[in-house]
C-alpha cells in the first residue's frame, strides 16, 4: 500500500463514508489533476466524471484560474471581512449581481437581487438565507413563527439549520432532536410519482408521463392549508430544475414557473438553492443565464451559490438577496437589527480571485460552445444505456445526468439499498478509470466542462460495461 494511503487510513475520517468499508482496501490517493483527469499516487489516471463532487467547472489546473490565485497570493491570501473590505470580494460581488440579472420578461413578479453575503460552503450559504428569511418574515410582520416549506427528498447541506430544511429520512433520524421543524411537499419525481399513470418506457419519465400536474396542486394545497392555520409560510426552498442529492430528480418543464407563481401569490419568499445547479450546470440557454431558475423565467429572493463558484478550486459561497431583505436589517446601532452572523473566512481573497476568473471563463464564447458540445455528447452517450434492463430512468438536465438503476425496468422494481447496486457499479467504473459517486441506486454523470468528446465516450463506455459487470446481463 502507498505510504500516503497508510497515513490516510491511520488518521483521516472521511465524510459520508462507512469507515469500516474504507479501511478494508487501499484508498485512491489523488496527487494531481489536469483538465478532466485526476492522477493518483501510483500514477494511474482517472476521468473525474462527477467533477469532484459537483464542484469543478472548467477542469483541473486551468491556467487562468491558477494565474488569478497566484496573482492574488502575491498581494495577500486573506484578511477579515469583519470591519474591512477587500479588492477581489468587491469585484466579485459586482460580477455576481450583474450576472444574476434575469433577462427575460415573464408574468411573474420577480424581485431584483442587489446584495451579496459571502460565506464558505453551500451549507453556510443556506444557513444565511434561512436566517435572513426568518428575521425578514418577523420584521415585516408576516408571522411571529416563520415556517419553511421544501421538497420531499430535499438536501440543502449538513449544518443543523440546513439539515432542517432538507428531507432525507436517513439524516433526519440521526439528528432528529437537533433539528427545527419544516414542512415538505411532493417533489415532481415523474419516474416514481404516485400520480403518474404511464407504464414504463425506454425514455426519460418526464417525456411520457401521464398526469394532471398533481405535484403543483399539492404545493398550492400546502400553502392554502398553512394560511388557514393563520401562519403563512415565510419561504419556499427549492433546488431549481433538478434536485441533486435527492437522486438527480428533474422538474418537468413549467413546474418551477407555476410553483413560483404560487409562492409569490401567497406573499412568501423563494429561496433558490443553486449550489449544484448554478454556473451553467443545467445547460446553455439562449438568454445566456448561468442560473437554473432563470431558465423558467424565475428570479428568487435568495440565490444561493457555492460548489462551482470558484470553478471548484476553493471553498467559497454566496447568498444573493434583495434590497428589501437588506433594508429589514438597517437601523440605529442600538436597535440591534444587525445581521448577527459571519465566518472567519467570509469574503476570502483567494477564493474571490478564483471565482472572478471562473466567471470570466464562463462568459467566453469558447466555453459556451464547449458546454453546448458536451451537452450533446452526453445526450448521445446516454442513448446506448437504454439497451440495459437495469436502467430504469435517465435524467439529463444540461450537463448533469442521473441514471436510475432498477432490478427490472418493466416494473420499476428498485434494488434494496443494502445491495449497494450503485456503489458496485461505481467501483467497477473506477477500475476502468472513471470516478463518480452514486446516490443510492442513481449513478451521477457530471463531468467538467472541458471534457472532450473522446473522454465523454470513455465515461459512457465504462458505465455501460460496469452496469453489466456489476449487475449481470
Ligand atoms: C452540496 C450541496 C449543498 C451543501 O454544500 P456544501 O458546500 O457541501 O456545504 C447544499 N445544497 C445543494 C443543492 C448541494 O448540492
Amino acid at each position: 500500500m502507498h505510504k500516503l494511503a497508510k497515513l490516510d487510513q491511520k488518521y483521516v475520517w472521511h465524510p459520508f463514508t462507512q469507515m469500516r468499508d474504507w479501511l478494508r482496501r487501499e484508498p485512491i490517493v489523488i496527487i494531481s489533476g489536469k483538465g478532466a483527469a485526476l492522477r493518483d499516487a501510483h500514477g494511474k489516471t482517472y476521468l473525474d466524471a462527477n467533477a469532484s463532487i459537483w464542484t469543478n467547472l472548467h477542469g483541473h489546473g486551468h491556467p487562468k484560474i491558477n494565474r488569478a490565485i497566484q496573482k492574488q497570493l502575491k498581494k495577500i491570501a486573506h484578511s477579515s471581512a469583519l470591519g474591512l473590505a477587500n479588492e477581489p470580494a468587491s469585484l466579485l460581488a459586482e460580477t455576481l449581481i450583474k450576472t444574476s440579472v434575469l433577462n427575460r420578461t415573464t408574468g411573474i413578479r420577480n424581485p431584483k437581487l442587489s446584495k451579496v453575503f459571502f460565506s464558505d460552503d453551500g451549507s453556510t450559504a443556506m444557513e444565511v438565507a434561512l436566517k435572513l428569511a426568518y428575521v425578514h418574515a418577523q420584521r415585516t410582520k408576516r408571522t411571529t413563527h416563520p415556517r419553511f416549506l421544501s421538497l420531499e427528498g430535499a438536501y440543502h447541506g449538513d449544518t443543523v439549520g440546513a439539515v432542517g430544511l432538507g428531507h432525507i429520512d436517513l439524516f433526519h433520524k440521526a439528528y432528529a432532536g437537533l433539528l427545527f421543524k419544516t414542512d415538505k411537499v411532493l417533489a415532481p419525481y415523474c419516474y416514481r410519482c404516485p400520480f403518474n399513470r404511464a407504464r414504463p418506457e425506454r425514455a426519460d419519465a418526464r417525456e411520457y408521463r401521464k398526469c394532471n400536474h398533481e405535484c403543483i396542486d399539492q404545493v398550492e394545497k400546502k400553502f392554502a392549508a398553512q394560511k388557514r392555520k393563520g401562519n403563512p409560510y415565510a419561504a419556499f426552498v427549492v433546488e431549481p430544475l433538478m434536485q441533486g442529492a435527492a437522486g438527480m430528480i428533474p422538474q418537468p418543464h413549467g413546474w418551477l414557473r407555476k410553483v413560483a407563481e404560487i409562492v409569490r401569490g401567497n406573499g412568501a419568499q423563494l429561496i433558490a438553492d443553486e449550489v449544484m445547479t448554478g454556473f451553467g450546470r443545467t445547460g446553455v440557454t439562449q438568454a445566456g443565464s448561468l442560473f437554473a431558475c432563470h431558465q423558467e423565467g424565475v428570479q428568487p429572493d435568495f440565490l444561493v451559490v457555492a460548489k462551482g463558484l470558484t470553478g471548484g478550486y476553493l471553498p467559497m459561497a454566496a447568498t444573493l438577496t434583495t434590497q428589501k431583505v437588506f433594508d429589514a436589517f438597517l437601523g440605529d446601532y442600538s436597535e440591534f437589527k444587525t445581521f448577527f452572523h459571519g465566518h472567519s473566512f467570509t469574503g476570502n481573497q483567494l477564493g474571490a480571485a478564483a471565482a472572478g476568473a471562473s466567471m470570466g471563463i464562463l462568459a467566453e464564447a469558447s466555453s459556451i460552445r464547449g458546454r453546448q458540445r458536451l451537452q450533446q455528447d452526453i445526450a448521445e452517450g446516454l442513448q446506448s444505456l437504454w439497451t440495459l434492463p437495469q436502467v430504469g430512468d435517465i435524467r439529463q438536465v444540461g450537463l448533469v445526468t442521473g441514471i436510475e438503476l432498477v432490478r427490472n425496468w418493466k416494473t420499476r422494481a428498485p434494488f434494496a439499498l443494502r445491495e449497494k447496486a450503485g456503489i458496485r457499479v461505481c467501483e467497477a467504473m473506477a477500475r476502468r478509470g472513471v470516478l463518480t459517486r452514486p446516490i443510492g441506486n442513481v449513478i451521477v454523470i457530471m463531468p467538467p466542462y472541458c471534457t472532450t468528446q473522446q473522454q465523454a465516450g470513455n465515461i459512457f463506455a465504462a458505465l455501460n460495461k460496469s452496469i453489466r459487470e456489476a449487475l449481470g446481463e
